[in-house]
């Protein structure tokens, strides 16, 4: 009855190495995409990922020659928001053609059998006669069962928006729940001046980083709301950080999630991964290897699930929100909330965190004091504003909580909807990145 064991829909980097996890399992894989094969990925053109992560993820590290490879780096470099002070952070980078990567890896899925097929899109469930779910139809009307279907669709998250389960949270991915990027690829005038690493002005959420071109550089800034909220941001970016002259050659513009990931990744027959579950990182909006750090085990606990032609039921799936929500999952809500009440500041309190190692901290700096103590004290010297302690206090106490409740994740999908209403009140204390938006409307 089943003409696959998994049916992934969207094949790009969640998609598809999940693809390959699973076919290095023996299961039976089908990866549908609604783009041609040859348009697929081409909205992005280079992306940054921790060399580490090859290892981590086993996968060959790419190298000079390879066609997706472009350079590598060593140090993030951070910069407050007067320019005043610089943090230098050890982390190998690699910077790699997006679309040429995911070739790779769909070459790795191929060759352990997964079926993929462009231009093939998604439009509806299907379900068995106990109304759980077991395939999909394509907008072409075809109808191809699996007894598991995987929503790696990105951001519109075709599949998880449909499920109607009180398991599955549908919400679509909004504009409030977004950060719009805004990348300039630019030429710079000093041919002296190289941009071999990354330097980025969180204040800004603003950066410059490599690109293909040793004689250029990408600007990007990352905003909630809109495209011309984000180039609206930019221009404040660069009217306050005195960047190396350029000349623009064009420009690219994405979106990624920026908000909580669904509480549950798994219900009946259903797994969401990647951006359409929202996995990105607080501190960057990057996706990439938050989806594969879900991935990695969900792909053993999938086996598992379909062995001896089983039905994945939740109760089988259900480590895998467990393993991802009480490790990185954890972490990332305790940021994420962080993270509101620090942008949420001015100028010079930001600098003042730099000045101390307060949140921005170079990997070599000793920190004399506690953060508390630090804040308390720049607020009696002046130099930090009470508004700003107040803001950072909260924000760490409800990102603390987060943190705790995230870990005491429900083992088995009985303690779930009473561990949910807990997380519902801690995300409405800690609000989100768009609440500090005042100026999107000037
Ligand atoms: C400008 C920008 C720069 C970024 N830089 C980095 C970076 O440097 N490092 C990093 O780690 N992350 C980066 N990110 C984030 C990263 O690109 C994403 O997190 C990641 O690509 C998400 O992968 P995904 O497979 O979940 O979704 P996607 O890449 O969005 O893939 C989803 C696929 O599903 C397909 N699809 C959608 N709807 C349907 C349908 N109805 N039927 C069939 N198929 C469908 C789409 O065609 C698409 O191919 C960046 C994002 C942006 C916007």
């Amino acid at each position: 009855m089943y003409n696959y064991d998994v049916i992934i829909v969207g094949a790009g980097t969640a998609g598809t190495y999940f693809s390959y996890l699973l076919g290095k399992r023996g299961l039976k894989v089908l990866v549908i995409d609604k783009d041609s094969e040859k348009n697929l990925a081409k909205r992005l053109d280079i992306f940054h990922f921790t060399t580490q992560s090859f290892a981590r993820f086993n996968l060959p590290e790419s190298k000079a020659g390879d066609p997706e490879f472009v350079s590598k780096f060593s140090y993030i470099y951070s910069r407050s928001a007067l320019d005043n002070y610089e943090k230098k952070n050890f982390l190998e980078v690699h910077v790699m053609h997006l679309p040429l990567f995911i070739q790779r890896l769909r070459n790795k899925a191929l060759k352990e059998g997964v079926e993929f097929r462009f231009s093939t899109e998604f439009k509806g469930l299907l379900y068995d006669d106990k109304q759980r779910i077991n395939g999909i139809e394509t907008k072409a009307e075809e109808k191809i069962r699996a007894r598991l279907v995987v929503d790696a669709s990105g951001i519109p998250s075709v599949v998880r928006t449909v499920v109607k389960d009180p398991y599955m949270e549908n919400f679509p991915i909004g504009p409030r729940d977004k950060f719009y990027v805004f990348l300039k690829y630019v030429k710079l005038k000093d041919p002296k001046v190289k941009i071999d690493m990354s330097l980025s002005w969180p204040y800004y959420k603003g950066w410059i980083a490599p690109q293909q071109n040793k004689d250029g550089a990408i600007v990007g800034v990352g905003a909630n709301i809109s495209v011309d909220y984000a180039r609206k941001c930019m221009k404040k970016f660069e009217d306050s950080i005195k960047l190396p002259e350029y000349t623009l050659q064009y420009e690219e513009w994405g979106a990624t999630p920026y908000r909580r990931p669904p509480y549950s990744f798994v219900t009946d027959g259903f797994l969401v991964l990647g951006d359409a579950a929202c996995l990105t990182q607080p501190m960057n909006g990057e996706g990439i290897t938050s989806a594969w750090v879900q991935s990695t085990p969900a792909a053993d606990i999938v086996a598992e699930a379909l062995k001896d032609r089983k039905y994945p039921t939740k109760e089988a799936l259900w480590p895998i929100n467990v393993m991802y929500q009480t490790g990185e999952g954890a972490e990332f809500a305790g940021q994420r909330a962080l993270l509101v009440g620090a942008v949420n500041m001015t100028k010079a309190d930001n600098d003042y965190l730099y000045a101390n190692g307060i949140i921005f901290k170079s990997d070599d700096e000793e920190v004399k004091g506690s953060v508390a103590g630090n804040l308390i004290k720049g607020v009696l010297k002046g130099k930090f504003t009470l508004a700003a302690l107040r803001s950072l206090m909260r924000a760490s106490g409800t990102g603390n909580k987060l943190t705790k409740h995230y870990k005491k994740y429900p083992t088995t999908p009985e303690g779930y909807l009473n561990w949910k209403k807990r997380a519902d009140c801690l995300w409405k204390k800690a609000g989100s990145m768009a609440d500090n938006v005042k100026d999107a409307e000037e």
